[in-house]
Parts: structure tokens; C-alpha cells; sequence
């Protein structure tokens, strides 16, 4: 038509378009669960949207996706009646990746990656795995509420460029054509399409609908039946009992736009007075923007079973961003908004509860240490964040945390404070730990030399936010932390009286070269003393017990203080 017009894919979706086709190709099946996915969102826009304009309905209030095939023109087809897209929305939802980051994470990624289908996955893959099973992919829409010839048909074979155009379209929704390639005729199946539906899709409460058509007398008079192929109720509605494993973690697919499974979840129903459901996922990999400022956190939000919001941050802390999942909430009124939630007294309720469940999550994930080395390796360092932020829950998130120590001299972080407290010898009063710019650093820092002697265990902290992290623990389980580095180390709990008797008269007998160090020294430093914490080597450099660390200064000279 005249309107066509021709526009390029942003840079990063050609690259994407190109990592999919090779990394996911023994999964591509799962282009029908997110076409479905996608048309199940849309619907639940439309209903939400529509909670204020009826009109948008257009009439047909029924919402549902429907699939059709064709084996003759081999085709699969998903359709919609959802919300539908304008021509702004087609360009920019199918033509660039709007998550930002998205371009140095893809030229980050080494040969290996590359072919690392979990990586690749972690974009939701979305609309643009039907390129894995298509060569031309022809979309049709039109937004809700707009004139029927405000539609518009977007095509693409894959290969970095896309035509659009205006059409008359009576239906608003959008509908997505695939052009399958020779090798994946195999899609155009009823019996293989219906088993896709069932196996991903089950949990959308959006009907997912096939035709069957029966032939009647003679040739014009055939009939179409719609038949609902998934089950077509909201998972986290249905009792915890009927739901299997592999229902879990396929809604965890679909409400993360993630694509490997989840480590562990908790899926909860609230009565009295707060009422709400809530399912809480644990990843089991990091997204790349996790440190990002912009980057995709929060809750899906529902309210009475209507979806309202994604990506809802108001319902849990900072540090506990990972978790993915949704929240149905029977309190909130259906026109809650961002700014609203701000302000709702419920809202910080529920956070307070959901927090408890997440942390309490992680206390049962915590059983199976492998499962918790996995979660600790991907977020160890963002639940670090937690004592700081958090302080009602402090002791809880401190139990959660996992150290290197000189215990097993390792760089994994897998050692517990409850593990460390276990080895405490018998007359040790606190928790030691030192703060170093690396794991080796650390290691074979002289202020360990005494430490080793005596056998204390000690912490060997080196993530850049551990000195943060200490200047907000200070206790746990009754145990102060007492940094080895800082002022005059006091180890009399666990020295001998003859000990403290040898340690004096060293001290008496060393006068006069500590005045003549500390004449040499000068200006350069506040005091020199004699100390008993080394063995082997004959001096060390050491903060006042109150003075800022090392990474701290660092980090506020950065900041230019
Ligand atoms: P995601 O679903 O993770 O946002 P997708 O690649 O699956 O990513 O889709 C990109 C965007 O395209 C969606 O966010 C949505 O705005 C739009 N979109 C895709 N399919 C549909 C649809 N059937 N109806 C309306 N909008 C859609
Ligand atoms: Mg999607």
C-alpha cells in the first residue's frame, strides 16, 4: 500500500534475532508460550483499562487468545482481543529492546555465552523467538478504542528490517501470523499445538482457544466450535495442594520473562485483616541490570484477581529485588496507581509481612546448601545490603549470610555466623573479621598471624560492599564483631595469665624503641605501640578502633569528600 513504510531493527535486536535462532534452537517450542503470554497480557491490559471505559470492550468483553494452523499454507496463527497496539507501540515494542544496558551486556558476551541458552533467555526472548520457528512473521493490530482504520500490519523476515503499514482492521487485538520455515512444519499440528498449550500455558487465566471444525451434509455447511484447551485459572487462585511443581515454575516463566527455572518459591494466602495471595520466586540467576538503577524489580500486582501493575517496588526492600512474583491483594481498590501505593498505610503492611516470607523463604532454601550456594553466589552481595536498609530484621538477615573464613581458607562464601559460632573456643566472646580489598589480601594479612596462632577463626571479607555491611552489624546472637585491623586488639578472654604477665614485661623492655620509631616516624602516624598479635612478621599499620576503613575512605574519595 502507499503507507508502507520500511524501518530498520535497532542494533540490538539484531544481535539478539542472531544469538536466539543459534542458542535456543533446541527450545524453540517455546514461541507459542510467549505469543500466549503476550496476548494474556494484552487481555489483562485491555481489562484494566477497560475498568474505567467500558467502551474499550468494542462490544466483546470475552477476552481470550485463539490459536489456528494451517498445514496447506503452513502457518500458525495467535490471536488476541486484548489491548492491542498503535502504530507507535508496534515500532518501538517490535523493532528495539527498550531495557537499557541491553547493547553492553550483548557485546560483553564472550563466544561461550553466546551459546548459553540461560543468558540468552534472561530477555524473556518474547515476541521475537517466533523468528526461531518462522522466516516471515506478519502481525496485525489495532488499538482498542481507535477508528477500524487505525489498524496496522507489521511484517519481517528476522534479517534487520521490517515493513509497516495502515490497514482497516474491525477487530481491535492483534494477531500474529508465523510463516513457518521447512523445518518447523512440524508446528502446525492440532495434537502438538494442544500439547504446547496444556504444558505452558495452563496457569493464564486468559482461555487459550482451538477450532474444531465439523463437516456437516454437504461442503458449505460446516461448523466451527471453540474448544478451551488450557485449564484457564489463575495459578496462585487455586489450592497449593493441586498444583505441581512443573505448574510453578512454568507460571515463573511467564511472569519473569525468565528462562531457566526458579531456585525455590513460597506461595501463601493472607486472611484476616490484611486479606491477599501472594507467590514469591527466588531466581535462579541474576539478571544482568540487577545493579541498575532502571533495572525491571517488583511484583506483579493484582487486585481481586485484575492485574494492575507489573513491576509494583513497593512491596519489598531494595535488597530483596530478586525476588519475582505476584501479589493479589483483596484491600487495595482497583484504582490504585504508582503515586497511590506511595501513600496506602496497607501497602507498608504488606511489605512488612512479604519481607518476613521472602526472608523465611530463604531460611528453608538455606536446608539444601547447594541450592543455597547457587542463590548465595547469584545474590549474595545484594542481600548484603539488607542489615543497612532493613533493621527490624537485621538478626534474621544476618543468619541468611554466608562468609569466607579462615576456617576453610576458601574464596567460596559458604560459611554461616551460626558455623562460626559453633567453632568459637570456649572462652571467645566475639565474632573476629577483616576487611581487605581482595580475598587474598585478606588471607595473608599480618593481623591474622595471632589468630592462626591461637586457632580463632576469623571472617575474610573482600566484597566491596563488606565494610558497609559491618558498620551496620554489630551483633549477632549476642556476639559483637570486633574487626582484627582496628585499635588495641583485645585478646585477654583468651589469653593465659602468664601470657598477659610475658606480654607486659615486653612491653616495658621495648620503651625506648617505640619512642625512637615514633621519632623517625613522626607526623606520619598517630601512635606507636607494641603489640602481641604478630608472630611472624615485626610490624603492622592499624586504624583507630573508631576511624573510617580503608574501602570506606576509598569510596568517599571517589565520591569526591
Ligand atoms: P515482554 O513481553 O517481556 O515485554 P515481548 O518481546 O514479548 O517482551 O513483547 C514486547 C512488547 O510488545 C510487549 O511488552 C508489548 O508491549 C508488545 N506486545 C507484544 N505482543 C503483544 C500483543 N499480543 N498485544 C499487545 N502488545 C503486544
Ligand atoms: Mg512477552
Amino acid at each position: 500500500t502507499a503507507q508502507e513504510q520500511t524501518l530498520g531493527f535497532q542494533t540490538e535486536v539484531k544481535q539478539l534475532l542472531n544469538l536466539m535462532i543459534h542458542s535456543l534452537y533446541s527450545n524453540r517450542e517455546i514461541f507459542l508460550r510467549e505469543l500466549i503470554s503476550n496476548g494474556a497480557d494484552a487481555c489483562d491490559k485491555l481489562r484494566y483499562q477497560a475498568l474505567n471505559n467500558d467502551a474499550l470492550y468494542e462490544g466483546d468483553p470475552e477476552l481470550r487468545v485463539e490459536i489456528e494452523y494451517d498445514q496447506d499454507a503452513k502457518t500458525v496463527t495467535v490471536r488476541d482481543n486484548g489491548i492491542g497496539m498503535s502504530r507507535e507501540d508496534v515500532i518501538s515494542n517490535l523493532g528495539t529492546i527498550a531495557r537499557s544496558g541491553t547493547a553492553e551486556f550483548l557485546q560483553q558476551l564472550s563466544g561461550e555465552q553466546k551459546k548459553d541458552a540461560r543468558l540468552i533467555g534472561q530477555f524473556g526472548v518474547g515476541f521475537y523467538s517466533g523468528f526461531m520457528v518462522a522466516d516471515e512473521v506478519v502481525v496485525r493490530t489495532r488499538l482498542a478504542g481507535t477508528e477500524h482504520n487505525a489498524g496496522v500490519e507489521w511484517r519481517s523476515r528476522g534479517e534487520g528490517e521490517f515493513t509497516i503499514a495502515e490497514i482497516e482492521r474491525a477487530e481491535h487485538g492483534t494477531e500474529i501470523v508465523l510463516h513457518l520455515k521447512e523445518d518447523a512444519v512440524e508446528f502446525a499440528d492440532e495434537h502438538r499445538l494442544k500439547h504446547l498449550v496444556r504444558k505452558y500455558s495452563d496457569h493464564i487465566e486468559v482461555p487459550v482457544r482451538m477450532p474444531t471444525v465439523q463437516e456437516g451434509e454437504d461442503e458449505t455447511d460446516t461448523t466451527i466450535t471453540w474448544e478451551t484447551v488450557n485449564e484457564a485459572q489463575a495459578l496462585w487462585t487455586r489450592p497449593k495442594s493441586e498444583i505441581s511443581d512443573d505448574e510453578y515454575k512454568a507460571f515463573y516463566k511467564h511472569i519473569a520473562h525468565d528462562f531457566s527455572d526458579p531456585l525455590t518459591w513460597s506461595h501463601n494466602k493472607v486472611e484476616g485483616k490484611l486479606e491477599y495471595t501472594s507467590l514469591l520466586y527466588v531466581p535462579e540467576r541474576a539478571p544482568f541490570d540487577l545493579y541498575q538503577r532502571e533495572g525491571a524489580r517488583g511484583l506483579k500486582l493484582y487486585v481481586q484477581r485484575v492485574f494492575i501493575l507489573d513491576d509494583a517496588e513497593q512491596f519489598l526492600p531494595l535488597y530483596l529485588r530478586f525476588v519475582k512474583g505476584v501479589l493479589d491483594s483483596n484491600d487495595l481498590s482497583l484504582n490504585v496507581s504508582r503515586e497511590l501505593l506511595q501513600q496506602d498505610p496497607q501497602v507498608e503492611k504488606m511489605k512488612s509481612a512479604l519481607t518476613k516470607r521472602s526472608l523465611d523463604m530463604l531460611g528453608k532454601l538455606a536446608k539444601d546448601p547447594e541450592a543455597y550456594q547457587t542463590f548465595w553466589n547469584q545474590f549474595g552481595t545484594v542481600l548484603k545490603e539488607g542489615p543497612a536498609e532493613d533493621h527490624a530484621n537485621r538478626e534474621k538477615i544476618a543468619g541468611l549470610l554466608r562468609f569466607s573464613t579462615t576456617h576453610t581458607d576458601s574464596t567460596t562464601q559458604d560459611q554461616s555466623l551460626q558455623d562460626y559460632i559453633e567453632r568459637m573456643q570456649a572462652q571467645q566472646q566475639s565474632i573476629y573479621y577483616i576487611v581487605a580489598d581482595s580475598f587474598n589480601a585478606a588471607r595473608h594479612s599480618p593481623h591474622l598471624e595471632i589468630f592462626r596462632k591461637k586457632g580463632i577463626e576469623v571472617l575474610l571479607l573482600s566484597d566491596r560492599i563488606d565494610e558497609w555491611l559491618m558498620t551496620h552489624l554489630t551483633e549477632f546472637d549476642g556476639k559483637s564483631f570486633v574487626d582484627v585491623a582496628k585499635g588495641d586488639l583485645d585478646l585477654g578472654e583468651i589469653d593465659s595469665e602468664e601470657e598477659k604477665k610475658a606480654q607486659e614485661e615486653t612491653a616495658k623492655a621495648k620503651e625506648s624503641l617505640v619512642a625512637r620509631i615514633r621519632e623517625v616516624l613522626g607526623e606520619d602516624v598517630q601512635e606507636v605501640r607494641v603489640t602481641h598479635r604478630l608472630t611472624d612478621s615485626p610490624a603492622c599499620v592499624v586504624l583507630p578502633e573508631h576511624e573510617m576503613g580503608y574501602q570506606m575512605r576509598r569510596l568517599m574519595e571517589a565520591a569526591g569528600q
